[in-house]
């Protein structure tokens, strides 16, 4: 989608560091980390959030998808003790790109609230 940042990371048109991709999905470092390792799950197809979600579309399981992903690439980026996974929703969830995305955190024992 058209001046959406994630879409152009997902293009390739403004670098990131790409930790995994395959047909649905793209996963990333993020730029400013709140842990040790903290990366993003993007789908590759532009929805705007959690709101675009129901029981039976096809943005379900772009986010089933990353689910499913999620403990594999948490094996290989070595967080055998756990992390945290976010999505933030909307002006009050925090939420500050407009593209769905998953953060995982870890690396350390987190706090319940993250600074
Ligand atoms: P949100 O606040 O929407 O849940 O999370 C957006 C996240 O995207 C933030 O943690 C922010 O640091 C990250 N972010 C924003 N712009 C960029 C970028 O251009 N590159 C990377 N790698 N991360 C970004
Ligand atoms: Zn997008």
């Amino acid at each position: 989608m058209d001046n959406c940042i994630f879409c152009k990371i997902i293009a390739g048109e403004i670098p990131s560091k790409k930790v995994y991709e395959d047909d649905k999905i793209f996963v990333f470092h993020d730029i400013n980390p709140i842990a040790p390792v903290h990366i993003l799950f993007l789908p590759k197809i532009h929805m705007e959030s959690l709101n675009d979600i129901n029981s039976s579309n096809m943005e379900l399981e772009y986010v089933s998808h990353i689910i499913g992903k999620i403990p594999e690439i948490a094996k290989t980026l070595g967080l055998s003790d756990g992390y945290r996974t976010i999505i933030n929703t909307g002006k009050d969830g925090g939420q500050s790109v407009n593209h769905l995305h998953v953060h995982v955190a870890g690396g350390k024992k987190l706090p319940w609230f993250l600074e």
